[in-house]
């Protein structure tokens, strides 16, 4: 394979240092980054410029679902961007009407727009839900505390994290926050002015926390008492990480009664609706879309998907032929490698694993958590860790850090939670060395 990208000019010597120069200079500080300056990958592993090799469970948090330099991947953009990259969404091109109908054969019945970003997907739906309640004067969505929806203006009044909202006040009106999976104080909080509720089906950034499927139902029926719009978030626990294309699916077939889970676990079948009981109004979608290539969606149920008519709504870059080219890719190899099934049984080990240690070492480890590939490790107050308690670094900051040293990437969600979000075709005996990895950084804790 030739170079694409043209290679940055030699850094002589100490490229972490001289790196990091550029960043402080030049680049505006809102992430607090990790002290690692990464030059390439390869399946699920992640090189430093030291030559140093890590183990990636975070995978661009839940983005490269394909690992890193992904041969069909790399085929596919450089295949597609011979022939077109980009022409506006003045004109038709046919990768965008394919992914959109890839997209809409894994919900259900409806339409799909094209952004870059899951925050930008969001954002479509409140467009849609505003449209939708605009000539009653509805405009309100209810969302959960502790979830997240991205860092646009809307998306930090739609996110239930104080810590996303200081500072930027004041915030865009129209969202309330609710507690996750509490069915009676959604009932409660509905006001004539609300028109939609938006919710992970696992909360990512929250801490890994599955909706449960009484929860989703009620929501469900709720919604259609209410004539409210039921929207999902599924940038970051979509694209088949639970085990199925959309978390409600794979939390929904566990409550459906009469069917044996063993028949739902076929790709064919992984392109239905779970639960036909269930289907929410509208979907976002990113993060794994395009396996590493910029792309956001967001998918909407048949009666409401021509409510955004002609010049409504728009994106200069959204759903690019070589975007979309991208995500069909991924798709097809996702389809072709049966990682539905593979998220589906590794995820089912590491929380097993992750259990195991919890019992193992009950005072370094508190719980695994998590469903398919989205799954969390939730360690003990940092007081209670001798090793951590003199930092002013959370405990899920320090263990991270840790992990690192040995070579294991894995990503803080709060203050206890350590998030992993692996490749989908992360193997076996990856999964093993990450488990031992972990296992060796409680055991120095312990
Ligand atoms: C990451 C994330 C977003 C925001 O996506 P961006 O691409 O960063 O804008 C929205 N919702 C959830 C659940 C996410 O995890």
């Amino acid at each position: 394979m030739k170079e694409i990208v043209p290679s940055p000019p030699p850094l002589v010597h100490n490229q972490f240092e001289s790196v990091r120069e550029l960043f402080s200079k030049n680049v505006v500080p809102s992430y607090g980054r990790f002290d690692l300056v990464f030059s390439h990958g390869s399946g699920s592993y992640l090189f430093d410029v030291a030559g140093k090799r890590y183990l990636d469970l975070g995978a661009g948090i839940a983005v490269c679902c394909l690992g890193h330099a992904h041969p069909a991947i790399t085929e596919a953009l450089v295949e597609q961007s011979r022939k077109l990259i980009h022409v506006s969404n003045l004109y038709f091109t046919e990768p965008q009407g394919r992914l959109a109908a890839e997209l809409v054969k894994r919900i259900g019945a409806g339409k799909c727009f094209f952004a870059n970003s899951g925050a930008e997907a969001n954002e479509g739906l409140f467009k849609l839900a505003r449209k939708f309640g605009h000539d009653e004067g509805r405009f309100e969505i209810l969302t959960a505390t502790n979830s997240f929806h991205g860092r646009t203006l809307a998306g930090i009044a739609a996110t239930g994290q104080d810590k996303v909202k200081k500072g930027f006040e004041p915030a865009t009106p129209g969202f309330r926050h609710i507690p996750f999976n509490d069915l009676a104080a959604a009932r409660n909080a509905i006001s004539p002015a609300t028109v939609a509720i938006l919710m992970e089906g696992v909360q990512g950034e929250g801490g890994v926390t599955p909706a449960t499927p009484e929860y989703l139902l009620g929501l469900r029926a709720l919604c259609d008492e209410k004539k409210l719009l039921l929207f999902m978030d599924g940038v970051q626990c979509g694209h088949y990480r639970t085990g199925r294309f959309q978390s409600w699916q794979r939390i929904l077939e566990q409550s459906a009664a009469g069917v044996p889970p063993a028949e739902q676990t076929s790709s064919q079948n992984c392109q239905q609706d779970a639960g036909s009981t269930f289907l929410p109004d509208g979907v976002s979608m990113a993060k794994s879309l395009g396996g590493g290539f910029p792309i956001g969606a967001f998918w909407v149920r048949a009666p409401y998907a021509d409510l955004l008519g002609p010049g409504t709504h728009a994106s200069t870059f959204g759903g690019t032929p070589l975007a979309c080219a991208v995500a069909l890719k991924v798709l097809e190899v996702i389809e072709r490698e049966r990682l539905d099934e593979q998220a589906r049984k590794l995820g089912e080990w590491f929380k097993r694993e992750l259990e195991h240690l919890a019992a193992t070492y009950p005072r370094v480890v508190k719980r695994g958590r998590g469903l398919g590939l989205i799954l969390g490790l939730e360690l003990a107050e940092k007081e209670k860790i001798p090793a951590f308690a003199a930092s002013n670094k959370t405990a899920a900051l320090q263990f991270v850090n840790r992990l690192h040293e040995i070579g294991v990437l894995t990503i803080p969600a709060g203050t206890q939670i350590v998030r992993l979000l692996p490749p989908l075709n992360l193997k076996p005996q990856e999964a093993g060395e990450g488990i031992a990895k972990i296992e060796e950084v409680i055991k120095s804790l312990a």
